[in-house]
């Protein structure tokens, strides 16, 4: 979602005339884009801050802009706390960057943190960063209450864009070159036009009919909101990717109450059998959340249970971090020592990369489908793409490009990788 946001900031820009810098220190405007989820996002942001500070004195014309989700919730006192800041604003209004910018060259701090709950930035043309994959946005906001989540406190209601206005962009997008389209929303399934009657599933079925030749996926979905017509529309459209983002944060029903998650772990398994029966290849990731508070041996182990039960593809790992102005910070204790919860993290992560390690080892000696996306990294000769599950996948780049969707026959693998050969068909006569 930052580096959809970070796109339509740019776009804001560029339609004012600005051009992107090609490296920070040529950057007469640096504006950081920030996300407050977690407590280790916020410190990289105040290092950078920090950094900044230094700059800002030998280079008079220099402006610093903050925008995102930190400014949002620490409003103005990040004035004090970081010298170097010029303006401030919040999720809600992008849009009056290129005015703040305007007017803080004449000396003076000004933070524009309002919240609109109309604003979803329709008729923003976000720059994207590569040419085959792009992040719509959809929905934006959250209206649950999750115990140790700043997001409602940082972007507002929920709110969604109108099916006509998300198909039209998706039509764009295919029409110049992109062969895959994530929706995205902090919470999508939530996604509601009432004017039309559409609700997520029915948005999916028709964004991934309005766009036949691309690669259809979304993110993130919220347990208790997925439905039953929702996993039949990804099992019956053939461009849905069958893969689902599903966050469980922890394994223990005692934790998700807590967390006030608003299902219990055996829903959250029901779930994943109805998905797995209706859709039985579907690769599934997840977040999980280590230590948060009140957190037993017991709870920790059921975390561990679920990871070796479902098998998920991947997951996102954190510690539990207090956030300011939630549930948590205000009514629960944060009583997991930080060694213990760093002690519970690494045995979730030791667990799911052995148990992606032996997913990836199974897929070798198959032939997976892959959208080639770009140059590999560590050799000009191969490209890396990805499968429909989302797996990376490197391989001998021959003649094809960024765009191409080809079969690759897997040779090896490791926890995060498959690598392969482009799979050639030979017609013997
Ligand atoms: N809207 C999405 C996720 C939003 S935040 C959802 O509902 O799933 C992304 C992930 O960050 C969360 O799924 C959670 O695992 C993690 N997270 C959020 N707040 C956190 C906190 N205070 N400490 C540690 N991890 C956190
Ligand atoms: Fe945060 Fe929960 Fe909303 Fe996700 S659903 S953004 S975790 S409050």
């Amino acid at each position: 979602m930052n580096q959809a946001d970070s796109g339509i900031i740019t776009a804001l820009l560029q339609g004012e005339g600005y051009v992107q810098a090609e490296q920070e220190l040529d950057a007469g405007i640096v504006l950081l884009n920030t996300c407050a989820v977690r407590e280790n996002a916020v410190e990289r942001v105040e290092h950078f801050l920090q950094r900044l500070q230094g700059r800002k004195k030998r280079e008079k014309g220099l402006i610093v802009g903050v925008a995102g989700c930190i400014p949002q919730y620490r409003k103005e006192e990040m004035f004090s706390l970081y010298p170097a800041i010029d303006f401030l604003a919040g999720p809600d209004t992008y849009r009056t960057i290129p005015s703040l910018v305007e007017q803080v060259r004449s000396g003076g701090k000004l933070a524009s943190l309002e919240f609109n709950s109309a604003e979803t930035y329709e008729g923003v043309e976000p720059v994207r960063q590569g040419a085959t994959s792009a992040f719509v946005p959809v929905m934006r906001g959250c209206n649950n209450r999750c115990a140790y989540c700043v997001v409602p406190f940082t972007r507002g209601r929920e709110r969604s864009q109108p099916v006509r206005s998300v198909i039209v962009e998706v039509q764009k997008l295919v029409a110049s070159g992109y062969r895959e389209i994530t929706l995205l929303g902090q919470n999508v399934n939530s996604y509601c036009d009432a004017d039309e009657g559409y609700d997520f599933a029915a948005l999916l079925d028709a964004v991934s009919r309005e766009a036949p030749l691309a690669r259809i996926r979304f993110t993130t979905s919220h347990p208790k909101d997925i439905s039953e017509a929702l996993v039949q529309t990804i099992a019956s459209r053939p461009n849905i990717c069958n893969a689902l983002h599903l966050p469980v944060q922890s394994g223990s029903s005692r934790m998700l109450d807590r967390m006030n998650r608003g299902h219990t772990i055996e829903e959250y398994r029901e779930k994943i059998a109805l998905i797995r029966s209706v859709i039985p290849d579907v690769a599934l990731s997840t977040d999980i959340i280590a230590g948060f508070c009140g957190e037993q041996e017991e709870d920790h182990q059921a975390s561990l249970e679920l990871l070796a039960d479902i098998r998920f593809d991947s997951a996102y790992m954190f510690f539990y971090s207090t956030r300011p102005g939630t549930l948590a910070a205000k009514t629960l204790e944060d009583d997991v020592p930080e060694p213990v919860k760093k002690r519970r993290l690494q045995e979730i992560i030791d667990l799911q990369n052995r148990i992606s390690g032996e997913l990836f080892q199974e897929a070798i000696g198959t032939v997976v489908e892959v959208l080639a996306e770009s140059e590999s990294r560590r050799s000009s000769e191969q490209l890396m793409g990805r499968t429909a599950g989302n797996r990376a996948v490197v391989f001998d780049r021959e003649n094809y490009k960024p765009g191409d969707l080809l079969n690759v026959s897997i040779t090896g693998a490791t926890s995060a990788t498959l690598t392969g050969r482009p799979e050639h068909i030979y017609f013997l006569s």
